[in-house]
């Protein structure tokens, strides 16, 4: 038996209880996972100061000295205990407020400590709250004067008294004891390449590391295996899909797609949309089912790739779905497949939580006898009940708003899975996008349909509102249409209302009737009142369109040339940048303005400063993933996807880009890793299967 599977109730100082605690807490059963359970920085215990110099900061510091007295003081809350620590420098106080007896019966008078903490000053007096303390012949024979590793502990934990410290000195021991038993999980051929340290090593290392440079090795090692197995799996899901999932053939281009194509098409497609169908039209050919993300900036014309695809598929006797995150979007989806397609004979409906029981059955049944072709909706149609005679074709958009689950739940919709196509306007960079949907094929919109100005975009203070309005005034009186946007961040939020309410009156009041026309769109209105509103802005009976962020996404009305953002400050950026896609549809000039109050967090300013430096998705995404860190970059429905033991998905880019080159190349040369050399592969990532929380992403 691998004798690191052992449970760590078995570790000396650990005993059932705690070791029930550490599994819950943090997911450590044995062993194994106690060795690799990473610290996430280290501190130098190399450094020594005098008691007379410690600096006036409160920074980390280590000292050795004599505890040469040692008082109760205090009363109730108050009381402590207080220990008088000398070197032949100067005195100062260690204070213990909780947990002290124990330290106080084991602490020996006059002898050399080494102390290490946090200095507090308080009024002009330096002190150590709750330092750790060795005796100094202890700490040089443990782990000594070297970089110590800190580790992530919780609340519970330390409040039964097992600290991050109790954590280090038990890896500690484990490491001297069983440090041997460490397996290597790379094969050969790939260490030598990379010059990699073993794993033996790596782990002994990101613990306790001997040196900065030894430290950077581990790091290193440990996290190019990681993103390498990640990145072999995800091209092995790839690969096995190709093999193994079968697909519908759509091997005829007939009627409707040419018809359309020829006569209907509104504009001639840009040269990237044009690629796109294609590498589409490739994959419906093969027989195998297609799962494939188009990626392209708000305004880049993805609408159209989706409904020609729903076309190939109809000529081909299938029906086509495609699923929108809100039904103002599923809405608008509906009114351009109902006008572009009302002179072919291709039949299509409209499915949301709002539908009514008579029209959700009339489309159940139309769906189930194949006479509905195509179904455009929300999240309505992913539920269990509504079956297709014929599903050849799933089309996502905005896919990130939807979770994972949700694309699984598509595959279910027919006995051989329909081809999916997600389609998504964020931007992320490449190296990301390869951990993230490294197992779907990718088509990119490089470029926005011809004739667009780049949208002008400007910060505001609040003190410069009334030339913002005249400035609405006079965009108005030259015939544009205009949003106006509120911060909903929370639906409930009684006070973002409030704030809206406010802005709608006062709006009302500078724009007033009944040369100006207002529209109003916020979550607690029906969705039938959301529609007549967003139909008088699309037939221009009104100029103004007073919104929440559920005009975030996907909304399309080419007139609309200025959007002012209110308290742009409290948006993220990516929901900056998708809001000003709202406008710059047209072959106008647009403009967006952030509105914002004088108060600005730093991190505010560089939102609001990148929005008005670039227009580039990418750039923006970049910005927006330093900034925020990649959970929230894919919207909060994505976030805790991925969960890595160490690699950093945005700042280690260079080694995923390492990393995803290595896969390709030995699953070039061995795509079922059945070569010996390569049989270790197979074992660590069975190994690391068995490790949900980690490949929950691929799953
Ligand atoms: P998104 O990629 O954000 O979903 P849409 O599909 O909504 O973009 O398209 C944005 C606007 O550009 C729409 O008004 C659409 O009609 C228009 N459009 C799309 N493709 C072209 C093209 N090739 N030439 C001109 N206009 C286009
Ligand atoms: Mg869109």
């Amino acid at each position: 038996m691998d004798e690191l599977k052992t449970s760590i109730e078995y570790i000396k100082g650990i005993g059932p209880n705690r070791a029930k605690l550490m599994r819950e807490e943090l997911n450590i059963n044995n062993y194994e996972d106690l060795l690799t359970f990473f610290p996430f920085r280290h501190i130098d215990r190399s450094k020594f100061y005098k008691i007379s110099e410690i600096p006036k900061n409160n920074i980390e510091i280590q000292i050795i000295g004599q505890i040469i007295d040692i008082k109760i003081i205090g009363q109730k809350k108050g009381k402590r205990m207080v220990a008088k620590l000398k070197d032949f420098s100067g005195e100062i106080d260690l204070v213990w407020f909780k947990g002290y007896r124990w330290i106080k019966e084991s602490i020996i008078k006059y002898k050399n400590y080494v102390i290490f903490g946090r200095i507090n000053w308080f009024k002009g007096k330096a002190s150590l709250p709750h330092p750790e303390i060795q005796i100094e012949d202890d700490f040089k024979k443990k782990i000594g004067n070297k970089l110590h590793p800190i580790y992530h502990s919780t609340e519970k934990l330390t409040n039964s008294g097992f600290t991050q410290r109790t954590i280090k000195n038990i890896v500690f021991e484990l490491l001297k004891t069983k440090g041997n038993k460490i397996k290597e999980n790379l094969p050969n051929y790939l260490i030598n390449k990379l010059k990699l340290i073993s794993n033996s090593e790596a782990i002994k290392q990101i613990h306790f590391p001997e040196n900065n440079l030894l430290l950077a090795k581990a790091q290193f090692r440990l996290k190019f295996e990681e993103l390498f197995i990640l990145q072999i799996k995800m091209l092995i899901k790839n690969i096995e899909r190709k093999e193994k999932i079968k697909g519908f053939k759509f091997n005829k281009i007939g009627k409707s797609f040419n018809y359309f194509y020829k006569k209907s098409l509104p504009f001639s497609l840009t040269s990237s949309q044009i690629n796109v169908i294609k590498e589409i039209r490739k994959d419906l050919l093969k027989g195998v089912q297609m799962n494939r993300l188009l990626q392209g900036d708000v305004g880049s014309g993805k609408t159209i790739v989706a409904i020609l695809c729903t076309l190939i598929a109809n000529d081909n006797d299938f029906q086509s779905t495609i699923v929108a995150p809100t039904e103002i979007l599923a809405q608008q989806h509906y009114n351009s497949f109902k006008s572009l397609l009302k002179e072919t004979n291709v039949k299509c409906s409209l499915l949301t939580g709002s539908s009514t029981k008579k029209e959700r059955n009339n489309i159940k049944n139309k769906l189930i006898d194949g006479s509905l072709n195509i179904l455009i909706g929300t999240h309505a149609v992913l539920q269990e009940n509504v079956e297709f005679k014929n599903l050849g074709l799933a089309i996502i958009d905005e896919q990130h708003r939807f979770g994972v689950a949700q694309r699984s739940k598509l595959w279910l919709k027919n006995n051989l899975p329909p081809h999916i196509l997600v389609m998504t306007a964020t931007p992320i960079p490449r190296t990301l996008a390869m951990s993230i949907y490294g197992d779907l094929d990718v088509s990119i919109i490089k470029e926005l349909p011809p004739g667009r100005l780049p949208v002008k975009t400007f910060h505001r203070y609040e003190n410069k509102r009334l030339q913002v309005f005249k400035f609405i005034k006079d965009q108005i009186d030259n015939n544009e249409q205009v949003y106006i946007v509120y911060p909903l961040i929370e639906e409930s939020s009684k006070l973002d209302y409030k704030d809206l309410m406010d802005g709608y009156e006062s709006i009302s009041r500078y724009f007033p009737k009944p040369k100006y026309q207002i529209s109003i769109v916020h979550g607690k209105m029906s969705s039938e009142e959301k529609k007549i509103e967003m139909d008088r802005f699309i037939n221009h009976q009104t100029q103004i369109m007073v919104a929440t962020t559920v005009i975030e996404v996907g909304v399309d009305i080419p007139n609309a040339s200025l959007i002012l953002i209110e308290s742009a400050e409290r948006f993220g950026l990516s929901q900056l940048h998708q809001l000003r896609g709202r406008v710059g549809r047209g072959k106008k000039q647009s403009y967006c303005i952030l509105m914002s109050s004088n108060k600005l967090s730093e991190n505010g300013k560089t939102r609001l400063k990148t929005m008005v430096e670039t227009n580039n998705g990418f750039n923006i995404a970049e910005v927006d993933l330093k900034l925020r860190g990649p959970g929230d970059l894919l919207g909060t429905q994505q976030s805790g996807i991925i969960k890595l033991k160490i690699s950093d998905l945005v700042k280690d880019s260079e080694i995923i880009k390492t990393a995803r080159n290595e896969a390709v190349k030995v699953l070039k040369q061995d795509p079922n890793l059945s070569n010996k050399e390569n049989l270790i592969l197979q074992k660590t990532i069975s190994k690391m299967e068995l490790d949900k929380t980690f490949w929950n992403l691929v799953s």
